[in-house]
């Protein structure tokens, strides 16, 4: 399977993950990203993200969900560690914990950690999970960037690839080329598509069930003298992330808003009432950023991962909704494992395309 040539679209940090994967396996990799890869341009939800490598409250969600997160987590220090070591660039993969403050349900709550070895610690109503790591998105997918141009993956970037017309499918179901919107033809032994919410426009006609929408995240950035918490807090549907830096981060919003990646003045002010309310504090310091991303939204935040049923050199990555950042080494793994015809080491059927 060595050196054969694979197109990825769409460069996030799903996109980019499978591509590192995919390089160190011996494929030739192109990388195909219509704005810039590390940038924030319009929506990607990976330079938007918070960075915390754990579900929010993962006793209430299904088992393939918490199995990609947890697995994904697993892998981060390593990655990190690896990225900074080669690159220079530090992705702050930090273990700095999360406090969860009620309403939760604390009975379901503990078992699943007990279930899952997450070590847990009450304080008062409060449950502390002191593994909890986060990491510095742009700075994770600036490394990644340096780290992909290092190994000879080719960066398409600005170039935008049409939605994918059923003409192209050859009489193999084989996909032979893809263009790009200013009708550059892209040829590859297989294509996998990392488009993050803009995957099913890109897919649209190609008969597969996709149910992949953008799901609207807004997010604040406050800038502090020093750090007033050391570990991330999550209260109902609302979170922080301290930098280690004096940046910390709250939010987001969940909104079903199309592909609008505009920011308003009444989730900002309901954003900083939240914020305030959890750190008193924060009413003298100043929020310095304010901006939006597009999650991948999918009905129970289970990604697609694996062949596209009708076009076999096809694969996709994609539909993360709000853990991708956690699950992209782990899904890209998988993904990578099912493209070399590897054993998965993980059940991959939940995960994979329908029709
Ligand atoms: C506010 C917010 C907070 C979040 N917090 C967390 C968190 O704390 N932890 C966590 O795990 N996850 C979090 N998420 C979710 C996480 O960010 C996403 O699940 C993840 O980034 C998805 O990555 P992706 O690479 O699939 O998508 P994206 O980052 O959106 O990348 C897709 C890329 O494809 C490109 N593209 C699209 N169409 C084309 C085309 N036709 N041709 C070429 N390129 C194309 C886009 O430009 C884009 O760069 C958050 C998301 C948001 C918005």
């Amino acid at each position: 399977m060595s050196a054969q040539k694979v197109v990825v679209v769409g460069g996030g940090i799903v996109g980019c993950i499978t591509a590192m994967m995919l390089r160190q396996r011996g494929w030739q990799v192109t990388v195909v990203e219509r704005n810039i890869i590390a940038a924030q341009t319009s929506g990607e939800a990976s330079w938007a993200g918070a960075g915390i490598i754990f579900p929010l409250l993962p006793w209430c969600y299904q088992d393939p969900v918490n199995k990609l997160a947890l697995e994904g987590a697993s892998r981060y220090p390593g990655l990190a560690e690896q990225l900074h070591s080669e690159t220079g660039i530090d992705p702050e993969c930090l273990r700095s914990g999360m406090l969860v403050q009620p309403p939760f349900d604390l009975e379901t709550a503990l078992a699943w950690c007990k279930r899952n070895n997450v070590v847990a610690k009450l304080q008062g109503e409060e449950l502390f999970l002191p593994d909890v790591l986060q990491v510095r998105n742009p700075r994770l997918l600036q490394a990644l960037k340096a780290w992909l141009e290092q190994h000879q993956v080719t960066l398409k970037e600005q170039t935008q690839l049409l939605p994918l017309p059923e003409l192209e499918i050859g009489e193999q179901g084989q996909l032979k080329r893809w263009q790009t919107t200013t009708g550059e033809i892209l040829e590859a032994d297989m294509f996998i598509v990392t488009s993050g919410a803009w995957s099913f426009d890109l897919l649209k006609h190609t008969a597969l069930s996709l149910e992949i929408k953008p799901m609207r995240g807004q997010m604040l950035l406050y800038q502090l003298p020093k750090p007033i918490t050391n570990h991330i807090i999550y209260r109902d549907g609302f979170y922080m992330v301290p930098r280690k830096d004096g940046y910390l981060l709250a939010g987001s919003s969940l909104e079903d808003v199309g592909f609008d990646t505009g920011v308003t003045d009444t989730m900002r002010t309901e954003m900083q009432t939240k914020a305030e309310a959890i750190l008193p504090q924060l009413k003298n310091a100043s929020v310095i950023k304010h901006w939006s991303g597009l999650r991948p939204g999918t009905p129970h935040n289970i990604p697609t991962i694996g062949q596209h049923p009708h076009i076999s050199n096809l694969y996709l990555n994609t539909g993360h909704f709000r853990y991708g950042v956690t699950m992209a080494p782990a899904s890209a793994a998988l993904v990578t494992a099912l493209m070399c015809g590897d054993s998965p080491n993980m059940d991959a059927t939940v995960y994979q395309c329908k029709v």
